[in-house]
């Protein structure tokens, strides 16, 4: 095969035209706010927070805010705060870019509504077109790796790309390629990460000791998971932490999804699962994730979706895990 040098080429020829057409909207609004989805992860954030760095690097002229939800963990360590508007500033006309979000009732702060112009970019595959204008794009592994494609391919003025902004869309792809080991990973991914790298990354300093250092109470917590798991006969593996362990844990229920992948390179594993309990909204959370096979159709059936191997669902009671798990595991029935 002939060694292929530019990657960007493909993207720039297929979505030049939305490039231009979000480009020339940004040029014509004076005020920008940035939204992501509700319980943001490190895609949402490091999009949501790459973006506005950079908008406001290349256009200090423009008052541009980022609303929406912060992280229990990541915030401050990694993302600094997300601001906070009051109603007034939202009552004139601003341009709104919700990133990361399949459908408009994951954005985390709905007032995006009240914008004049909505432009929604993302790479889940697209459940609901609710921008006047949409960018998605599935073959990105994530959303940051799409803005960064958008950034690169923007006008030469605009193209100032800070190291700040840089992490920050780092953070976003390493996050939702599992550093890189998923087969969402691309030629392209691998790029987009290069070019951001030479902004002046330490990748050990500035993203991955940030991103996944931990505490010996992590290792506590993955213990306990590495002794409460269940499998089933085609090979779903799945743990259940309820608000007692979550507090036994000494972790917020957030984190409970965060060892969903302790399964992910085990033989004859095909789909693994966490469920936590979100007692304060009287609901369990669902995350799974799957080898091959796609699961958002079962997400689906259970208040969620997602990507065919990465999804999130919801339980109204633990009374519907027998189902969701008998679901799951026929997908693999020989
Ligand atoms: P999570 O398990 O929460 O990390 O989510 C995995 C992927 O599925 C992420 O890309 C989420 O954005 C997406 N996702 C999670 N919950 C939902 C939902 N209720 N509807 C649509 N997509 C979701």
């Amino acid at each position: 095969m002939q060694i292929k040098t530019d990657y960007f080429k493909q993207t720039k020829t297929q979505y030049q035209a939305s490039y231009n057409a979000i480009y020339k909207k940004i040029l014509k609004y004076k005020r920008i706010a940035v939204f992501a989805h509700a319980s943001p992860d490190y895609d949402a954030l490091g999009t949501q927070m790459g973006l506005t760095t950079w908008l406001r690097d290349n256009f200090p002229e423009k008052e541009i805010m980022a609303l929406g939800q912060n992280h229990v963990v990541f915030t401050p360590r990694l993302y600094p705060s997300l601001d906070v508007v009051s109603e007034e500033w939202l009552k004139k006309p601003f341009l709104a870019i919700v990133v990361d979000t399949g459908n408009a009732d994951r954005v985390a702060d709905q007032r995006f509504h009240y914008a004049d112009f909505v432009i929604k970019i993302d790479h889940h595959p697209a459940v609901e077109q609710y921008g006047d204008l949409n960018l998605v794009n599935t073959s990105m592994c994530a959303t940051s790796e799409l803005i960064a494609d958008f950034i690169v391919n923007c006008p030469r003025k605009a193209n100032v790309l800070s190291k700040e902004a840089a992490v920050f869309l780092y953070t976003g792809i390493a996050g939702d390629s599992g550093r890189f080991q998923y087969s969402s990973t691309t030629p392209h991914t691998f790029m987009t990460a290069a070019m951001l790298m030479d902004t002046g990354i330490d990748l050990s300093r500035d993203v991955y000791l940030k991103m996944y250092g931990g505490t010996l109470n992590d290792l506590y917590v993955m213990s306990y998971i590495l002794n409460h798991f269940s499998v089933t006969k085609n090979g779903v593996a799945y743990y259940v932490l309820s608000d007692e362990d979550l507090n036994k844990l000494n972790i917020p229920v957030e984190r409970g999804k965060e060892n969903v992948n302790l399964f992910a390179e085990t033989d004859g594993i095909n789909a693994w699962a966490s469920i936590t309990e979100d007692r304060p909204n009287k609901k369990w959370r669902v995350s799974l994730r799957s080898k091959e096979k796609s699961i958002n159709g079962v997400a689906a059936h259970f208040h969620g979706g997602g990507h065919p191997q990465a999804s999130g669902a919801t339980l109204f009671s633990l009374d519907e895990l027998p189902k969701l798990i008998e679901e799951l595991d026929m997908l693999f029935a020989k």
